[in-house]
């Protein structure tokens, strides 16, 4: 057996044996929130939020970025599981500041085996064939950190399928201290409009919001 999959089924028997009231979990999130944030094994959310298990929905990918398919799984989180404020977080020295869709297209063109990153940045060491195929992905690359908060703030803010009255907050994680850095314009970009915030206090109950604890508890 592979080393690491005997160490994750071997953590995860450990894990299972204390479970106890967790097993009584819901499905819906408790604490009713999402975060967007980055891969980078360096990024614990459950650690750098607080999250215990059943409390907020976590989605990933690299970068962290607000893709189509991050999207479908923020407004499954709202829309059938009552989320009612989302995060994206992105970090400091984030592994998409380091190329652009060019280059990893070429590196894909040579060789699939991991490439080398040099001081002048990656270089392909592995033997080919590669495959074009690289080229028809937007990889979604960074190259202004702060800027790609703001951008995929804005992306979901102005999506047509995110509602109106919920907050996004704009946040850079310190791979150095561990601290969550606010970037302003993102959380300026992403608060609810005090016209859509005053229609939320009158309209108390919307509909959906007590439903899924109903639905989904099992
Ligand atoms: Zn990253």
């Amino acid at each position: 057996m592979s080393k690491v999959l005997d160490e994750v089924l071997s953590a995860n028997a450990e894990y299972s044996r204390s479970f106890g009231a967790k097993t009584n979990l819901a499905l819906p999130p408790a604490r009713r929130f999402a975060i967007l944030t980055c891969m980078d094994a360096r990024l614990d959310p459950a650690k750098y939020a607080g999250l215990s298990e059943g409390d907020a929905h976590v989605i990933r990918n690299a970068g962290g970025r607000a893709t189509d398919d991050a999207i479908r799984s923020l407004v499954i989180s709202y829309k059938l599981l009552g989320t009612r404020e989302f995060f994206v977080i992105h970090h400091s020295n984030c592994g998409m500041e380091f190329f652009t869709n060019d280059v990893i297209s070429n590196l894909l063109d040579n060789s699939l085996e991991t490439a080398e990153l040099t001081a002048q940045g990656f270089r392909d060491v592995g033997k080919g064939p590669g495959s074009q195929e690289g080229r028809f992905i937007n990889w979604h690359t960074i190259s202004d950190s702060k800027q790609a908060v703001v951008d995929d703030v804005n992306r979901i803010r102005q999506h047509p399928l995110v509602p109106k009255n919920i907050p996004i907050y704009g946040y850079i994680y310190d791979v150095k201290s561990g601290k969550l850095v606010e970037v302003e314009e993102a959380t300026r970009a992403g608060r609810v409009e005090e016209t859509v915030r005053a229609l939320r206090l009158d309209d108390v109950r919307s509909p959906g919001q007590e439903a899924p604890a109903a639905t989904y508890t099992r």
